[in-house]
């Protein structure tokens, strides 16, 4: 899919408004400090200030590490974004509306079809998370193996933890009940259509990992059986997609970013619960392949 494009005028309007004080001051406390502002580097660990912020030329700098720039290359280095999406950023952040080239027909297809895959993956995402807590089989299996491993509020929250019921097709009647399409819960593999034409969940009694991509989509799940039953497969994931490729996905990316870029390293681990337990520990920059 092509890029859509922002016009050369809103480019500019972005730039312009743009003020720079305001954009490091969402993810830096700044002290004024003569005519500029100071405060502690987000992109290396320090306790003494040494990031310092312009207003009157627009730019904010690091003395320790260098890292800085305009409020476009403060966003895209901060939040991981590329130039276009970093622009997008501070568009949302200032209201102005992003004019963007009219998509083909075929761009268009596809653009929806991800919006309604990501979006199915969100449902389910949800309803795994309602089911660790609100069910019993979600609180005596899922719920109970996190715990037993250690896992705390904060980090189920964190990495939106839950779980999958038994049953033929429970996601599938409750996706359906919401309105959502056949046709996207089957082609995000969150259901299979049998040979007869009925549809049935992939994921049954697994607790459930959802694969975010760096900005925090919903891309696909891992799930793991707890039955020691040798004919269940351990671990069953989504199947590759428009929206998911395995090799592009590192599990726990959106959560370890901003870390990453804090400490210019990342630890990759074996599987999710590493992950999961090193971000709980205090250790964020850290991910695993996802499948
Ligand atoms: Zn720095």
């Amino acid at each position: 899919m092509k890029r859509a494009v922002i016009d050369r005028e809103t480019v500019q309007k972005i730039i312009d408004t743009a003020d720079i004080v305001e954009v490091v001051s969402d993810f830096v406390h700044l002290q004024r400090r003569g005519a500029n502002y100071i405060g502690l580097c987000p992109f290396h660990n320090e306790r003494t200030p040494s990031f310092s912020v312009s207003r009157a030329k627009g730019i904010c700098k690091c003395f320790s590490c260098g890292k800085g720039g305009s409020p476009v290359n403060f966003i895209m280095e901060h939040e991981q974004l590329g130039y276009w999406e970093a622009l997008k950023y501070l568009a949302r952040k200032y209201h102005i509306e992003v004019q963007e080239r009219e998509l083909t027909d075929a761009e268009r297809a596809e653009q929806d079809a991800r919006q309604g895959m990501m979006g199915v993956n969100e449902f389910a995402m949800e309803h795994f998370r309602s089911n660790l807590t609100d069910t019993p089989d979600g609180r005596e299996i899922g719920l109970a193996y996190f715990r037993e491993r250690g896992i705390n509020d904060w980090a189920m929250e964190r990495f939106k933890l839950g779980y999958s019921l038994e049953g033929r097709d429970t996601l599938y009647k409750a996706a359906s009940e919401k309105g959502y399409s056949e046709k996207y819960l089957v082609d995000t593999g969150l259901c299979v259509r049998s040979d007869r034409g009925t549809v049935y969940d992939r994921f049954k009694g697994r607790v459930m990992y959802p694969i975010f991509t760096i900005s925090g989509k919903v891309v696909g799940f891992g799930g793991r059986t707890l039955k020691t039953d040798k004919t269940v497969a351990k671990y069953v994931n989504s199947p590759e997609s428009i929206i998911y490729s395995k090799k592009n996905e590192l599990y726990g990316l959106y959560q370890a970013k901003s870390a990453i870029v804090k400490n210019d390293k990342c630890i990759l681990v074996e599987g999710y619960m590493d992950v999961i337990s090193m971000h709980q520990s205090g250790v964020e920059n850290v991910v695993a392949s996802s499948g």
